[in-house]
């Protein structure tokens, strides 16, 4: 993970990274861009298709209706390293979303631990540490905002027949505008 800050020790560094384990890491659109040009990877060598939990969420393509998440390896995610007895992201300025604000979460913009987190123990917040975290949660439900948008304008303007390919440059491509324009502001 890559939060940090507590005045007692970090809860990572007691834990064995359940949530890297237990947990099948769904990405979205910017997530998929970061560690693609980040680390100059290919998105289908690190990604996984599923079948969509969500109708309304799923990417049409020609193996049916599909999320996106993280590939898994040895049941957990491709991109943890072990060091010796500790285990460490190997991606860790771009790990998606959702892996940065484990096991946080808004609620009525308030930020709250996750009743059912798998961390050790309990997070000691500190005031820099929570505007951090309110920040990036509010820019990651941004992120997963454009790419649901994406999905409706993917699955609207393409066969059913269409490849994962087609739709990973597709994905590509509308990132790289959003990111363009806004540089632009
Ligand atoms: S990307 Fe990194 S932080 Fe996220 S699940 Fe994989 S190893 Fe863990
Ligand atoms: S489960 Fe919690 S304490 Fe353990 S690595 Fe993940 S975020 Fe850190």
């Amino acid at each position: 993970m890559t939060v940090t800050k507590s005045a007692q020790a970090h809860p990572c560094t007691s834990c064995h990274t359940n949530c890297c384990k237990e947990y099948t890491i769904f990405v979205n659109a910017h997530d998929v861009y970061r560690i693609s040009s980040g680390l100059g990877l290919d998105p289908a060598n690190f990604l996984e298709i599923y079948g969509a939990k969500e109708d309304e969420w799923g990417i049409r393509i020609e193996e049916g209706l599909v999320d996106l998440a993280l590939k898994q390896k040895d049941e957990m995610c491709t991109f943890l390293i072990k060091f010796g007895d500790n285990f460490r992201c190997g991606i860790h300025d771009f790990n998606p979303g959702v892996c940065k604000s484990y096991p946080f979460q808004l609620q009525d913009g308030k930020l709250l631990q996750m009743d059912d987190k798998l961390c050790p123990v309990d997070w000691d917040v500190e005031k820099e540490f929570e505007a951090m975290m309110v920040n990036h949660l509010k820019k990651d439900e941004n992120e997963w905002k454009f790419y649901h948008d994406l999905i409706l304008e993917w699955n609207a303007t393409h066969q059913p027949t269409a490849q994962l390919s087609e739709f990973l440059r597709f994905l590509i491509g509308k990132v790289d505008i959003s990111l363009n324009e806004n540089s632009k502001k």
